[in-house]
């Protein structure tokens, strides 16, 4: 049973103490979710910090108030960030410059350095046709050719030219405790997770959230990727680590136990989706956006859009990987179609891409104790033990408007930095 923690999460500026040393924080988002998790590590006299929130003067702002408040004024020594998106990367560089170090892995830092630095007044031209490909309507592909797209750099702080690796299989020891590193995919390459050598906490991030099911999305940066089946992989893998007992601590939503389970029906949920895919295509060609319906089984608005169309993109390439779907002709917008039936050759190796059919596709190698407040005063304990139920299956990714790797397309100006 995958059961939440009982305690309300903690307002902005203010902190729970989720176990000896460990505090949990929360930082609002301009997006869906409407939050980000972040958690503050006792290392000595000073913090290690897990995550930042996006880079505006309202993040800024609410951490200062917790430094001074529920961080008693004590220095972050590091930043350690899960992976590259701007919810979690976004203040890193921010903390480098107050004299952290800064402890990610190296995919994530070096997309997090590249997107940051490449910013972009128009879509480029392999945006255009990855979209176009995947069938975005022709007037909303015109209508984005025109318009300055999100920059990573809009909501993320300059990162520094240099950082401490995480790697897989290695530890990282903070304060009292040492932590095992283990990496996931499929949300984010090298995504960050940590488990506590005693067994008693694990650091999600976004690969180990409890009711939402995170976005595994293809963007232009690499059209071919099959995140899907990164994802299924790591499921399985991170699956062999995980323990009834362990209180995760995930990047959005509530902390929770269950994580066996919870990886079970995140795996099964994506399973059920392809099932459902290969079946509607076997009655007819679609495109990656004509799998809307199927992947998301409600109407997809213009705000959804983008990462809607990156996430039909992920189903749809893990199919052809796997040999479950054939490219089977375009539309008149030169959209690629995409059909369930017997392949015209059973030895097809070499697939189109949904988003780049001109590219081959080879088979995918991967198949108790006190609160504190903001004022630094302790609340009194509430019962942390008292777990409650989540739902059964996960929220579709088509929730969560948010976590855009360099994409973005929903936030406004008026969330850029400030
Ligand atoms: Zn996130």
């Amino acid at each position: 049973m995958v059961r939440t923690v009982a305690t309300p999460p903690p307002p902005p500026g203010e902190a729970v103490l989720l176990a000896p040393g460990v505090l949990w924080l929360r930082m609002p988002l301009p997006m869906r979710p409407d939050h980000v998790n972040l958690y503050a590590l006792e290392d000595g006299d000073a913090w290690t910090v897990i995550d930042t929130g996006i880079d505006s003067g309202r993040t800024r702002a609410i951490w200062r108030a917790l430094l001074d408040g529920p961080l008693r004024g004590r220095p972050v020594r590091r930043v350690l960030v899960t992976h590259h998106h701007i919810d979690h990367m976004g203040l890193a560089g921010w903390f480098v410059g107050r004299g952290a170090e800064l402890l990610t892995s190296r995919t994530a830092w070096l997309m997090a350095r590249m997107q940051v630095l490449d910013v972009q007044e128009r879509p480029t031209e392999q945006a255009l046709a990855f979209w176009r490909a995947a069938g975005m309507p022709a007037a909303m592909l015109a209508a984005r050719g025109a318009e300055r797209p999100f920059n990573m750099a809009d909501t993320c702080h300059p990162l520094p030219p240099g950082f401490t690796r995480l790697a897989q299989g290695g530890t990282v020891t903070i304060g009292t405790r040492e932590w095992a590193v283990h990496m996931g995919n499929g949300h984010a390459p090298e995504h960050v997770t940590l488990w506590s050598q005693d067994g008693a906490l694990v650091i999600g991030g976004d690969q180990l959230l409890p009711s939402i099911s995170p976005n595994l999305g293809v963007y232009p940066t690499e059209p071919l990727a099959d995140t899907v089946g990164d994802w299924l992989e790591s499921c399985d893998r991170l699956g062999g680590l995980a323990r009834p007992g362990q209180l995760v601590l995930p990047g959005h939503g509530l902390p929770y136990a269950g994580l066996p389970e919870r990886l079970a029906q995140m795996a099964e949920n994506h399973r059920i989706v392809l099932d459902r895919m290969v079946e509607a295509l076997r009655h007819g060609p679609r495109t990656a956006a004509g799998c809307f319906d199927i992947l998301f089984r409600r109407k997809v608005g213009p705000a959804a859009y983008g990462l809607a169309l990156a996430e039909a993109v992920g189903h749809i390439n893990h199919l052809a990987a796997t040999g479950r779907v054939w490219p089977c002709g375009k539309t008149a917008d030169g959209a690629v179609l995409w059909g369930g039936v017997t392949a015209p050759h059973s030895s097809v190796i070499r697939l189109s891409n949904a988003a780049n059919p001109g590219i081959t596709h080879g088979r995918s190698s991967r198949s108790h104790p006190p609160y504190r407040r903001g004022n630094g005063h302790p609340r009194t304990a509430k019962d942390l033990s008292g777990l409650s139920e989540t739902g059964k299956l996960g929220r579709r990714a088509v929730d969560s408007g948010r976590d855009l790797p360099g994409a973005g397309q929903f936030l406004t100006s008026k969330n850029k930095r400030s």
